[in-house]
């Protein structure tokens, strides 16, 4: 028997997974002693060892659908990579990455496209997930950082839950949350979301904010912070900047007006406001309500500034704070996964941290500009502007806005290269190279959950076929390149340790990601690694629960910004697409199902694509519960069974991002999103598109 702690692959909150494997199968179980989950798991990570199967697996390299060796395969792509590079420049061809990727495949692939090839070119599905919240954080506090830990929601006397359903998104954090609850009876729980779900229905109050209200509730209670004494005078002075802007920014919105702009009754908004001002120990949770909107990065810093002015952050129970999607976003953005950082945190535009990365890559070509972001991205491959473009363990032509043009852009695209673990994919079926890669159970590396803690993810499989890690793919590729010693790894220990040391690299201290603690590492202390939360300086036994506990910030003057927020308006409504479309998570599904797909335990809870609406918007459409019904938007169309249901304000529709054609035909909600971008962070805004609705007649 073989028994492995390794860390689940699927959301943000990066629990800790104890697995038995024997001839007979696996077993897998929640790690008792991992301190995201402490032996917890969720119903997907309870059903870990169903996705395991070798089923639809890609198992050899494909050159135009043909089988080909692994020699022909990089031979291909190092070549056509060259050969457009030479004739067209370096931002002729592209990355599209992951957060499912481990920071080793995600390190190699940013040295290989920043430092090599000399384009930062490089950009993540993470952009469509946390985007705004790391835009929102380098302007609050200087560095993109989560100042808390997860005790803190244990140990808060209120949480607020913006734009997230955690009960089924991020459910071991969400359960965490209700034992301390069960524990602590004056706790309480507030939730900010236009729809009622899981999450609401657990909460103390619920504040059924309007599409686009968010901001106005957080400058609202800013305003009403300040108005009732709540400003911590001596922290507000001493270590921060800018609030008396934001204040007076923030002035207009008293409780009539925030009322208006968020269409929450006043009463509520009342009491919610009593009870943030009144409550020291308040953690502020965000994730993709918050994050995927127009106004995305707005919304994170009139958030930040609330716990700014109330100097609630950096102590036990006290921090806003984001949660990630991905097991491995966090990890993604310290590497430099994103197009418009370098590795570390450091930033692309700091010509000092360019020369710095240069020297210790030994870079011929160092990118020396910001890279194209997704939505970007992907229209540059559709004018023909990069013409190759390497996607690793995720599927576009699903989850973009705007999805069928980014599958016309890849079909035209003079090369496509996919790594992922099955060919079935709708990104796949545009490729034309597959590369087989490991998956959940045959690789190793390690990840870094919202906390900022990193875990080892452990093989207990052996790779199947001719599948190779991603990092080993992209090496090989730069080997065949050219730049054969600068990416001759024997394994992923020694990226590890490589990216360590550039973290450590003249750090004095001034930057968060500090990773000095670490560059030592030898092979059989990587393999022993035990879940640690950055920054680890040299020294430190372990890492540091949270940030900013001196006062000090990363900004140059090492004070927080208040942010004065724009204050975007939502977009009008048009009479031929009276609803606002919705999209997010199903509990027992993951992103594009690909995994989660595979498991009979996990479709039982619900089976097929559907779009929510409100019992009054479908009784005047003249639409029955349960028939099929055509979402229609100005870019595309789905088909999707309705649900009518009160969680639903009228108005607004909801339906879930994970069903494509790999599972039902004309599902992808994708195909109905504008590609509208937030215009500081470039994430796209995915929950507030303009559709109609109409019966599907005989499909
Ligand atoms: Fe995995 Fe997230 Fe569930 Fe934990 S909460 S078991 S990380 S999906």
């Amino acid at each position: 028997m073989m028994r492995v702690r390794t860390t689940c692959p699927y959301c943000g909150v990066g629990c800790g997974v104890a697995v038995e494997a024997t001839g007979d199968g696996v077993a897998v179980k929640g790690d008792p002693n991992h301190p995201a989950n402490f032996g917890r798991l969720c119903s997907k990570g309870a059903a870990l060892a169903e996705t395991l199967g070798l089923e639809d697996r890609l198992l050899h390299p494909q050159i135009e659908g043909r089988r080909a060796s692994w020699a022909a395969a990089t031979e291909t792509i190092a070549t056509a990579f060259s050969r457009i590079i030479e004739r067209h420049g370096p931002d002729a061809v592209a990355f599209y990455v992951s957060g499912q990727m481990l920071i080793e495949d995600y390190y190699v692939a940013n040295k290989l496209m920043k430092g090599f090839i000399g384009s930062a070119n490089i950009d993540t599905n993470s952009r469509l997930c946390m985007a705004s919240s790391v835009a929102g954080h380098k302007r609050a506090f200087g560095a993109d950082v989560a100042p808390g830990c997860y005790e803190d929601l244990e140990r808060a006397d209120l949480v607020v839950l913006v734009g997230s359903n955690l009960a089924w998104c991020h459910p071991v954090l969400f359960q965490r949350i209700e034992d301390a609850r069960r524990r602590r009876p004056d706790m309480r729980l507030v939730v900010v979301d236009p729809r009622r779900t899981a999450t609401s229905e657990a909460a103390d109050i619920h504040l059924p904010v309007a599409p686009g209200g968010d901001t106005a509730l957080f400058r609202g209670l800013l305003r009403a912070l300040e108005r009732h004494g709540a400003r911590d005078a001596a922290f507000v002075a001493a270590h921060t900047s800018g609030v008396e802007a934001a204040l007076e920014a923030s002035a207009p919105f008293d409780l009539a007006r925030t009322a208006r702009e968020t269409r929450i009754a006043p009463e509520l908004l009342a009491r919610f406001f009593d009870l943030f001002i009144h409550t020291e120990k308040t953690v502020t949770v965000y994730s993709q309500g918050v994050n995927q909107a127009a106004d995305g990065t707005d919304r994170v810093n009139a958030i930040i500034n609330c716990h700014l002015l109330a100097g609630r952050i950096g102590k036990p129970g006290c921090s806003p704070f984001s949660v990630t999607g991905q097991p491995n976003a966090m990890g993604g953005r310290e590497v430099g996964g994103l197009a418009n950082q370098l590795a570390c945190h450091m930033e692309l535009d700091d010509p000092a941290a360019r020369a710095r990365v240069r020297r210790f890559w030994r870079a011929p070509r160092m990118a020396d500009r910001p890279g194209l972001k997704a939505v970007d991205l992907f229209d540059a491959v559709h004018a023909d502007r990069v013409k190759a473009v390497w996607i690793i363990a995720t599927n576009p032509v699903v989850s973009m806005p705007d999805a069928d043009r980014v599958r016309e852009a890849l079909r035209r695209c003079e090369l496509v290269v996919v790594s992922d673990i099955v060919a079935t994919t709708d990104t796949a079926a545009c490729a034309d190279i597959l590369l087989p890669s490991t998956g959940w159970g045959e690789k190793s590396g390690m990840t870094t959950n919202s906390e900022r803690r990193m875990s080892r993810q452990r093989a207990f499989l052996p790779p199947p076929g001719e599948a190779r890690h991603d990092w080993r793919q992209i090496c090989d590729v730069a080997a065949k390149m050219g730049w054969a010693e600068a990416f001759a790894y024997a394994d992923s220990s020694e990226i590890f340790r490589e990216y360590a040391r550039l973290c450590a690299l003249e750090n004095d201290g001034a930057r968060a990601l500090d990773l000095a603690g670490l560059t030592a590492l030898d092979k059989a202390g990587y393999e022993a690694f035990e879940p640690t939360q950055w920054p680890t300086p040299k020294g430190a036994r372990g890492g540091m629960a949270r940030l900013f506990a001196d006062g000090r910030f990363f900004t140059p003057s090492g004070r927080a910004n208040f942010v004065v927020p724009g204050g975007r308006a939502v977009a009008a409504v048009k009479p031929d697409y009276p609803y606002t479309l919705n999209t997010g998570r199903a509990r027992d599904q993951w992103h594009t199902m690909t995994r989660t797909g595979r498991s009979p335990t996990l479709a039982r809870h619900i089976g097929e694509p559907f779009v929510e609406m409100a019992p009054a918007d479908a009784a005047r459409e003249g639409l029955r519960d349960a028939e099929i019904v055509r979402v229609i938007s100005p870019l595309g169309e789905m088909l999707v069974r309705l649900c009518v249901t009160a969680r639903q304000r009228p108005g607004e529709l909801f339906a879930p991002m994970h069903w494509n054609d790999a599972f039902a035909a004309r599902a992808r909600v994708g195909a109905l999103v504008a590609p509208i971008v937030d215009p500081v962070s470039g994430q796209p805004a995915l929950k507030a598109s303009r559709v109609r609705i109409e019966n599907a007649g005989a499909v």
